[in-house]
């Protein structure tokens, strides 16, 4: 039979690519603020306000005590593409900042109702914007504010039909995930104060997580978790290659959390958070030989040189990928058979 009519190829309306791109990005609350999170850490801030209304289903907003935003960069802010981070190609190997594709502003754009205010600390008066949903400034006002920037998203998703239904479906879900990241950022971020509250209805707003911002991992553990958790746990130091190292802390053998699978177990690559399943699921293994009713609470940084590992695999940059991965997670297994062999045999003394 004659071929039917070959469809003519038509380039996609650019409005919605960039919601598409966008929603790559922005998974959910949790990767929508967790952007507005580290973008207050790249401008230095020391104080950090995450504020939710309905649990991040009306709004959400992050408030720093950063650098701010120069009136010269309001047009660009929230284009795609735009940043101040990465300069060029080659600087991907030796990143040092959070962000760095100048997507984040750009997708919440597209995705929900965006406006920042700011103020650096050249002006005597903070600046109100309003963006469009492809970033464009279409506002702009004179406001009261201290040196610093507050991004406000309102109605995250209502533009996309699907995602915004579950989105309010699975709200408390995502709230969920949204305190445990929030957690991750309290234990890494030395000397920043962290502050998450959430108002329902006409009710006052509550605070859900609090830190003074102290400079070392123990006291943020201390802060996070409370001091009877951390006494439950014990300091890790292992030498994984040359110049690479993991640290941080583990449960005691007879100390597990006693919870769910993977419950408060946090990893980070040179201080930024991301998921490790490999090596959650090593560190479970190796914990069970010690106590198979509880499962070990993990705080582990993996020091490593930016060059040997890559951050920019996953547009939410949760995922990395280690160039010499199989030999960091051998070094990984041998450190922790002897850390819990030492401790199998402090069980056995205690016990006898
Ligand atoms: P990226 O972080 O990858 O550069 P974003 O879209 O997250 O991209 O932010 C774009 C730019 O906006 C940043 O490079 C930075 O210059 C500026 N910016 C965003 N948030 C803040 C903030 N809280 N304080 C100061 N500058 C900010
Ligand atoms: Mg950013």
């Amino acid at each position: 039979p004659a071929p039917s009519n070959s469809p003519v190829i038509k380039p996609i309306n650019k409005g919605v690519v960039h919601r598409i791109c966008a929603g790559q990005v922005i998974l959910d609350l949790s990767s929508a603020v967790k952007e507005l999170v580290e973008n207050s850490l790249d401008s230095g801030a020391t104080s950090i306000e995450v504020a939710l209304k309905e649990y991040g289903e009306e709004w959400f907003q992050v408030i720093d005590n950063g650098c701010g935003i120069s009136p010269n960069n309001f047009k660009v802010v929230a284009l795609k593409h735009h940043t101040s981070k990465l300069a060029d190609f080659t600087d991907l190997e030796s990143l040092t900042t959070f962000g760095f594709r100048g997507e984040a502003l750009s997708s919440l754009c597209a995705l929900g109702n965006l406006t920042i205010e700011t103020r650096t600390k050249n002006e005597s008066v903070a600046t109100h914007l309003t963006f469009d949903h492809s970033g464009l400034l279409i506002a702009e006002k004179k406001t009261a504010r201290q040196i610093g920037t507050s991004v406000t998203v309102k109605k995250l998703f209502s533009n996309l039909p699907v995602r915004s239904k579950e989105f309010r479906r699975n709200i408390r879900k995502e709230y969920g995930k949204l305190i445990s990241l929030l957690n991750a950022y309290a234990l890494t971020a030395k000397g920043v104060r962290l502050v998450c509250s959430n108002t329902t209805g006409k009710n006052a707003k509550s605070v859900v997580l609090k830190t003074q911002g102290s400079g070392s991992l123990k006291d943020n553990i201390i802060q996070v978790f409370g001091l009877n958790t951390f006494s439950c746990l014990e300091p890790l130091s292992i030498c994984i290659s040359d110049g690479s190292k993991v640290e941080g802390f583990l449960s005691k053998s007879g100390q597990g959390s006693g919870r769910n699978l993977g419950d408060r177990q946090y990893f980070f690559v040179n201080g930024r958070p991301v998921d490790m399943p490999k090596v959650s699921k090593l560190v479970n293994e190796l914990y069970k030989g010690a106590n198979s009713r509880q499962y070990p609470i993990a705080i582990m940084n993996f020091i490593i040189p930016t060059r040997a590992c890559d951050v920019n695999v996953s547009p939410d940059k949760r995922k990395v990928f280690f160039s010499d991965e199989s030999s960091i997670l051998q070094s990984l297994r041998e450190g922790l058979q002897q850390i819990y062999s030492s401790h199998n045999a402090n069980f056995y003394v205690n016990k006898v």
